[in-house]
């Protein structure tokens, strides 16, 4: 989010908003619902998705809708989400890969999948149907647990997204299970380095 003041209303600042607000509006859209889960307050962080009742392994749970873009707009967006990020605004990514040339971009308010939250040690995972992208269950999920995948993020940036998913194989950070030795790594680094005393 900018921070930014508003520019007063002046003629020419009018004009270009008139001329904004003449694209076609964004569709709005009722949010995407299963019949296997909702929306609830996580303990893991802000609102997440717990199952409603007992999932059996494989189940597709909720489908992860948005906007479908091009690589190159995708760059666009996670470049513009890495400077808000650098100013200590929202660094939430929200982007997964649907081909070589297409990714899809689950940043809307109506992707109730978005609030799913990361564990080191999650019951779902993604998978690409078809061109779309499903929440599914990696195994039985009993009615009442809250539903999490793996984000899949690199180590790059691991510092910005502490984790609190609670499992014991948790490693303090929402890094990628395939790049987890690699943070574990830094951070016995990290503690051989601090001074003993
Ligand atoms: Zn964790």
């Amino acid at each position: 989010m900018s921070k930014k003041k508003p520019a007063p209303a002046t003629p020419a600042v009018r004009a270009k908003k008139k001329r904004a607000s003449a694209k076609p509006a964004a569709p709005v859209r009722a949010a995407t619902t299963s019949e296997w889960a909702h929306v609830w307050q996580s303990p893991i962080h802000g609102r997440g998705i717990r199952a409603t009742r007992d999932i059996p392994s494989g189940t597709r749970i909720m489908e992860y809708e948005g906007e479908r873009i091009t690589k190159a707009e995708s760059e666009r967006r996670d470049a513009a989400r890495a400077a808000r990020e650098a100013e200590g605004g929202d660094g939430c990514v929200y982007i997964f890969e649907i081909n070589k040339r297409h990714d899809l971009d689950g940043h809307m308010e109506w992707n109730t999948a978005r609030l799913i939250n990361h564990s080191c040690e999650p019951n779902c995972q993604s998978e690409k149907v078809r061109g779309h992208i499903w929440i599914s269950a990696r195994r039985d999920i009993a009615a009442g647990e809250e539903l999490s995948f793996d984000y899949g993020f690199d180590v790059e940036n691991w510092r910005q997204h502490p984790c609190r998913c609670g499992s014991p194989k948790c490693v303090g950070y929402i890094v990628a299970k395939s790049h987890r030795w690699r943070l574990r790594k830094r951070l016995a680094k990290l503690r051989r380095a601090k001074p003993v005393k």
